[in-house]
C-alpha cells in the first residue's frame, strides 16, 4: 500500500524504533506513548483493519497476541501490560494498517 505509513516503516522509508522483526512481523516503539512503555506489532501483510479480517488471518491473529505478550515481558513489563486493538473511525483507528498496541507502566489512559 502506497500510501500507507506503517508499510512505509517496513521498507525502511519511515524511519522507526524497532523491537523485534521476523518474517511475518515487526514491532516497533509508539511516536506518541501513552505509558512508560508503549509499542506496536503489525503483520507484514497489510490489512486495513480486524475488521478486514477473515478466517485466512486467523493464524497470524493469535501469532500476534501470542507476540505481544513475549514482547511484553522482554521489555520488562514483568507486572502487567495492556493491548488495544482500535478498529475503524468509530473505534479511534488513525493508521490503517492493522497493528496490536501493547502498553504499560504509567499508562495516561484511566483504566476502562
Ligand atoms: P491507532 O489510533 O490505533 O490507529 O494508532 C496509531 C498509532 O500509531 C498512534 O498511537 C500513533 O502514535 C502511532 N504512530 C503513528 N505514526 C507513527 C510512526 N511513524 N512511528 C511510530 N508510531 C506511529
Ligand atoms: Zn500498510
Amino acid at each position: 500500500m502506497l500510501d500507507c505509513i506503517f508499510c512505509k516503516i517496513l521498507k525502511n522509508q519511515i524511519p522507526s524504533k524497532k523491537i523485534f522483526e521476523d518474517e511475518d512481523f515487526l514491532a516497533f516503539h509508539d511516536i506518541h506513548p501513552i505509558a512508560r512503555i508503549h509499542f506496536l506489532i503489525i503483520p507484514k501483510l497489510h490489512v486495513d483493519s480486524l475488521v478486514q479480517c477473515t478466517h485466512v488471518h486467523q493464524a497470524m491473529l493469535g501469532r500476534m497476541l501470542l507476540l505481544g505478550a513475549e514482547l511484553a515481558s522482554q521489555q520488562g513489563m514483568n507486572d502487567g501490560f495492556r493491548t488495544m486493538i482500535n478498529t475503524g473511525h468509530g473505534g479511534g483507528q488513525e493508521v490503517f494498517h492493522l497493528h496490536v498496541h501493547v502498553f504499560g507502566g504509567e499508562t495516561v489512559i484511566p483504566k476502562l
